[in-house]
């Protein structure tokens, strides 16, 4: 039997460029030899998106929309249309097709040879603002810094992903999800195909300056407990400097009521701080145990029964 590929579109606003995407993609899946579905999600649009879509959804078949009650933000999106999905594998991309149809191929491809996750590496993006791109490149960096997952650099969520990858992102009720790293943090079989971004087909991008901020900072609190942590660093100023003082007053014998008193104020300053970040650390610690990740998860099991595999692998 022909694998069955879901394609996951976020929508927002889109209505400029969203009936060239549709007829594109139609266009591409008709000449693929396996069958493709289209899940697109509608995030709250304010223009005629919607119509457009539910149009095309009562049209073709293999066109599915889920449509949100207002904009609860493009990885909330993408995470509803992983729940929807029935393919044996999915590819999650922009509606705008700046991640362009043909990628698919070679994803696929990949997918066919073994591989769980195949994610779009970004080679060049066109149409794209110097500052956006040098913030996200900085982000990037960032975030591999301060995560101890392995998070690819340059990548988007455009990627392909089996439906086993999938169960096991469906088990992390996050709020605010990063999916990219969520996607890391799973890991599985994962590799890349390069690939050139292009401009998006109409409008302007739905990623504001504040939007792109919270998606870094989410990236960065569900990843990574060190920013709680800084306390404990900035409490070395503070306790370096009260050392610095009392050195200098005791050698040139300066001593005086106000000299001590500023020792003992950086010092409570110093002490203070490194509370502040013992805080931190059992805060993260408890952050770790609300967001309730399994603590490990199987890729593969042998010598089961199918039906008892699919079912272990889903619940695992
Ligand atoms: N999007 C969404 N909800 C939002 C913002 C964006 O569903 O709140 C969609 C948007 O329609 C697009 C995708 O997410 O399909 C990525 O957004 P965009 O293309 O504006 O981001 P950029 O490519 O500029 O980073
Ligand atoms: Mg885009």
């Amino acid at each position: 039997m022909k694998p069955l590929i879901s394609i996951v579109l976020p929508v927002f606003n889109e209505e400029e460029g969203i009936q060239d995407t549709i007829d594109t993609l139609l266009n591409f899946t008709e000449q693929q030899e396996e069958n493709f579905e289209l899940i697109f999600v509608d995030d709250g649009s304010k223009d005629h998106s919607v119509e457009i879509l539910s149009h095309a959804a009562d049209y073709y078949e293999n066109i599915k929309l889920v449509e949100f009650s207002r904009n609860f933000g493009h990885q909330n999106a993408i995470t509803a249309g992983l729940d929807y999905i029935s393919g044996d594998a999915v590819v999650v991309m922009d509606a705008d097709l700046q991640d362009p149809p043909e990628v698919i191929t070679s994803m696929v491809k990949k997918w066919k040879e073994g591989y769980d996750v195949v994610y779009g590496k970004r080679a060049q993006r066109d149409g794209e603002s110097v500052f956006k791109k040098a913030t996200a490149s900085m982000f990037y960096r960032t975030f591999r810094k301060l995560s101890s997952i392995d998070m690819p650099l340059d990548t988007g969520d455009f990627r392909l992903m089996d439906k086993k990858v999938v169960y096991q992102l469906q088990q992390l009720k996050e709020y605010d999800p990063f999916v990219r790293g969520q996607v890391t943090w799973v890991g599985f079989k994962q590799t890349s195909v390069v690939y050139h971004r292009h401009e998006r087909n109409a409008g302007e991008t739905k990623y504001p300056l504040s939007k792109m901020l919270k998606l870094a900072t989410d990236g960065i609190k569900s990843f990574s407990i060190k920013p709680l942590l800084f306390a404990n660093i900035f409490a070395a100023i503070p306790f370096v400097g009260s050392i610095i003082y009392l050195i200098t007053i005791i050698a040139t014998s300066s001593y005086s009521a106000e000299s001590f008193g500023i020792v003992v104020i950086l010092l409570s300053i110093s002490l203070m701080l490194v509370t502040l970040g013992i805080v931190g650390d059992y805060m993260g610690r408890i952050l770790n145990q609300v967001n309730k990740r399994p603590r490990y998860i199987v890729r593969d099991l042998k010598g089961f029964q199918q039906n008892e595999k699919v079912y272990k692998l889903k619940n695992n």
